[in-house]
Order: structure tokens, then sequence, then C-alpha cells
């Protein structure tokens, strides 16, 4: 991993407008993204987690613009994509890549699995005949471990492990710097989620490439990501390096999701932090700090009325809490 920035978000928000009545009047937004400024640099697997409904899924697919953001810059190699011409962005899409957490909805039924593999590979115009097509997808089949023969057969004949290593060859395919994993595992047997993910490691370190790991759980990121960031309502509330934010958590948002986690000696105490209530509606956003809700620190008046800005607070560790030292 190197210090190079390969997407730098700035101030990304992205509210999703709730309409009503016949003429569709605007009454709400649901606040999905609210603001956030983050780099990912080259090489590196950021892991970005959260509980569902954080956001963190609408920020992967507006970095590929999959979704088109509310407001703020992305820049992907320098340049800023929100102001790409549809051209532009066809092209750009060859850099950057998904993988979606249920590979049984994201590929087509009614296609094989060379089609659908060898698809992008047709949309970019990088393979001039069939016999170059299917040379090219057997060569990645080979690349997530799936034997050449499954080229003929469907979606449905494969288990869930094997149908995200096809959405992995497809995902790879066009040879991309930067791929969003969007909850890649969460669907999968845990015995086939260490695979998957070992899979993927494997390629990033073959291909050279730079990983958005998206989970709901902590556990998961953990062997992979080489920097975390923390999502709580729209919201980055901690980042810092993997060893540090398991290590030394600071916000008290990242202390109760690790407290969380099952340890696999029954003899090591580990006191577990109950998170209060329910994640507050992202139409209705809490007041001030967005976790105050739930906070299990003894809060200030500050909480409830002024937002925390991320600080550093040790070396590349951030922290939105106006309390955390
Ligand atoms: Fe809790 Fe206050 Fe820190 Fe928010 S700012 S996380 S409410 S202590």
């Amino acid at each position: 991993m190197t210090q190079e920035k390969l997407v730098e978000i700035q101030e990304l928000v992205k509210h999703f407008p709730i309409k009503r009545g016949l003429f569709s009047r605007e009454v709400g937004s649901v606040k999905a993204v609210n603001g956030v400024t983050l780099d990912i640099y080259k090489g590196e697997t950021l892991g970005l987690v959260g509980e569902s409904g954080c956001g963190k899924s609408t920020l992967g697919r507006s970095l590929i613009r999959l979704i088109e953001p509310t407001s703020g810059e992305i820049r992907f190699g320098g340049k800023d994509i929100l102001k790409y011409s549809s051209r532009e962005l066809r092209q750009a899409r060859r850099q950057m890549q998904i993988i979606f957490q249920d590979p049984y909805a994201s590929l087509n039924p009614r296609m094989t699995i060379g089609s659908i593999i060898g698809e992008p590979l047709t949309i970019h115009k990088l393979v001039t005949s069939k016999k170059e097509k299917v040379d090219r997808v057997v060569e990645l089949l080979h690349e997530v471990g799936l034997r050449p023969d499954v080229l003929n057969r469907y979606p449905h004949e494969f288990s869930g492990g094997q149908r995200q290593r096809i959405g992995i060859a497809r995902a790879i395919a066009l040879k991309p710097e930067f791929i969003v994993c969007d909850e890649p595992v969460s669907a999968l047997d845990v015995s086939i989620q260490a695979q998957v993910i070992n899979l993927l490691s494997d390629l990033q370190q073959k291909f050279k490439l730079t990983y958005l790991f998206i989970a709901h759980d902590l556990k998961v990121v953990e062997y992979i990501s080489n920097r975390v960031a923390v999502m709580y309502l729209g919201e980055i509330v901690e980042l810092a390096k993997s060893e540090d934010i398991y290590r030394d958590p600071k916000h008290p948002y990242t202390q109760a999701l690790l407290s969380a986690i099952p340890v696999p000696d029954p003899k090591a105490k580990k006191q577990r932090i109950l998170l209060k209530g329910d994640v507050p509606s992202p139409i209705n956003l809490p007041s001030g700090c967005p976790f105050h809700t739930r906070c299990h620190y003894k809060i200030v008046d500050r909480c409830k009325t002024e937002h925390p800005p991320l600080r550093e607070l040790a070396p590349d560790h951030w922290v939105s809490c106006h309390l955390a030292e």
C-alpha cells in the first residue's frame, strides 16, 4: 500500500427525496450520506463498517456513480468523476467495479456463466473474436478457482460461494484498479466467507487492486483491511489503521460494535456494551452528535447541540466525538 491517493471524497452528500401527493411534492428526504470526506490509497483495502441502514452501501455505490450523489466531490486518479459525461463515465467504469452482496440477484439467471463474465469484454470491445472472448473467460475462471467446464452452465446450478466467485470474475474482467466490495461475504456461510476473503486478498496482490470493503461486521473486515472507517447515520465517526481500531477504539460507537464480537477464549473477560434503542431515522437526524441518543458515555450538553468534527486524536486516527481522547 502506498500513500498515493486513488479516490478522494470531499463532503459527499446523498439525500433521497421523499415525494407525496398528486404533484409528487417533496415532503422530506432520507439523509443516507451526510458530508463524508475520505481518501482511499492505491493498493489498500479500506474497510467500511456500520449497522445496516447507516449509508455505507449508498456511499460505495455513489463512488462509482451507480447512484448520483446530491453534492460533493469524488476524484478518481485526480479527476472529478462527477463532472464526467456519460461517454467519459463509461470509459472510467472500466477502472471501477463492484461486487454485490447477493451474487444470485446480481447474476442474470438467463445468461450462461460464459456470457455473464464475457459481457463486459464485449461491451468495452476488449476482445475481437469469439475465441478470444472464450479464452479470456476461461482465464478469468481460473483466476477465481473455477473450472472451465462451467462456461455453459447457469447461475442457479452453483452454490453461493461459487456464484460469488463468478461475480468476482466479472468484476476483474476489465482489469479495474478499484473495486467496491459491497458486503461480498455477508450472504455466505461462515466456512465459505474465509475462502472468498482469501481469494479477494490474493487477487489484490496479483492485480494491485484497491478495495473499499463494506461489511456490517467489524470481525469480517479485520483481516483484509489496512484501514477501517466506521460509519453511523451517514457519517464517518472513526477512521484509523486496522490495528489501531481493534486495539484502541476511541469512538463509543466503535467500542460498542467491537464489544459485541465474541472472543474465542471463554476465560477472556470482555464486557459487552449494549447500544441503547434503535438507530434514529435518517429522515429526522438527531441534533448535535448523531450518536447522542444511544451513547453510553456520560454525555454533556454539547453532545446534544454541537456536531463533533472528525479530529486526529493520534497519528492517522480520526474520531468524531467531543469527549474521546
Ligand atoms: Fe457520545 Fe458525546 Fe461523543 Fe457523541 S460527542 S459520541 S454523544 S460522547
